[in-house]
């Protein structure tokens, strides 16, 4: 295996040590404001500026494999150029499935593209469906570690600072998907997620709260059984198995210890506490133009959060509003789709208490 292109957005510095590290055949800076380093210039891997190049590389025949691994709905019209293309594409940018599940799994399956997820619950509940037929499974299990505020009243998280809520007790990601987590919107961003990429009506989906992190999600099939998989907390095992799929080979994850005890508990989540978890299965029920429309006020009311302009709680109050008064449609083209994102984000922005 070997790295043909990186790209990233702006963050230039770690892209330059990625690119001496792995010596690809080009990179590539999607922000037109930021400059490549001239020092970066010259070497052996090329050079390029903004999107189209980057999706001309991603359609390159020679290109089996793309990892989508930025951070929002930005992510969608690589993920899209990718499933198009008809390659294996490792997902770890869930916002292109909550925004456009239906077209990209629709799209998928006309090109031959094949998705393997790399958000750690769905990469388990792939693994997992290994043991049994599709029409054999009952439900899916996701697992949620419930975050900074576990336990928590909705009248205790009126307090939650920016700085409370990026200490996540089990998992070191940036700073989105951290809020994220602590308002339990990534569960619901993943109940969506799910909904498309395997197919499931919302009743086969379930949320358990699970505080060690060690199961990362279950299947469970008509006889009752349950599969579960079970890993220390560690990215770098589902970004390994969704390169290599459906081999498996010795990797630099961390292992489980078994001369260590381990308790596991698995515990309803309080929905009253985490209305977010609610609008996940609102919006996996009525898909349409809902996951779009709930993912864009997201990252908006994130941003804002983090901004310290918005309350903690806001942020699901500010996308239970626009997912309840944006038109929805429940067959959108893409360019629907990015024109409620749009709208959205807008609403998001002006959204006062
Ligand atoms: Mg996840």
């Amino acid at each position: 295996m070997r790295v043909a292109g990186l790209a990233a957005h702006k963050s230039v510095e770690r892209l330059c040590q990625q690119v001496s590290e792995f010596q690809p055949d080009w990179a590539i800076i999607g922000c037109d404001s930021v400059s490549v380093p001239s020092s970066a210039v010259g070497r052996r891997t090329r050079w390029y500026q903004g999107f189209d190049p980057l999706e001309a590389l991603i359609r390159d025949s020679q290109i089996s494999t793309v990892v989508c691994a930025m951070v929002g709905a930005a992510g969608l019209p690589a993920t899209w150029a990718a499933v198009d293309a008809g390659k294996r594409v490792a997902l770890a940018n869930k916002e292109s499935l909550v925004v456009a599940g239906s077209l990209i799994m629709k799209r998928a399956a006309e090109t031959g593209a094949c998705l393997i997820p790399v958000d750690s619950e769905h990469s388990a509940v792939f693994q997992c469906l290994q043991s049994g037929r599709r029409d054999q499974m009952r439900r899916v299990i996701l697992t949620a570690s419930g975050g900074p505020f576990r336990g928590w009243t909705r009248q205790q998280m009126l307090s939650v600072t920016p700085e409370m809520a990026l200490k996540h007790p089990t998992w070191s990601m940036g700073p989105k998907i951290t809020v994220d987590s602590a308002t339990m919107m990534n569960k619901a961003l993943e109940i969506i997620e799910a909904r498309w990429l395997f197919n499931l009506r919302p009743e086969e989906i379930a949320v358990t709260i699970h505080p060690q992190s060690l199961i990362h999600s279950l299947v469970e099939f008509a006889d009752g059984s349950v599969i579960s998989q079970f890993s220390p907390p560690d990215m770098r095992l589902p970004i390994q198995y969704a390169l290599l799929f459906p081999d498996r080979l010795p990797g630099p994850a961390r292992q489980t210890d078994w001369t260590q005890r381990h308790t596991l508990e698995l515990i309803p989540p309080d929905l009253d506490a985490f209305p977010a978890l609610r609008l996940g299965f609102e919006a996996a029920e009525k898909g349409g133009t809902c996951g779009a429309a709930l993912n864009a006020a997201n990252e908006i009311a994130v941003e804002r959060f983090l901004a310290g302009n918005l309350s903690f709680p806001s942020i699901t109050h500010i996308v239970q509003d626009i997912l309840n008064h944006h038109k929805f449609d429940a067959q959108p083209s893409m360019s629907q789709l990015f024109a409620i994102d749009r709208w959205a984000r807008e609403e998001a922005s002006r959204w006062k208490l």
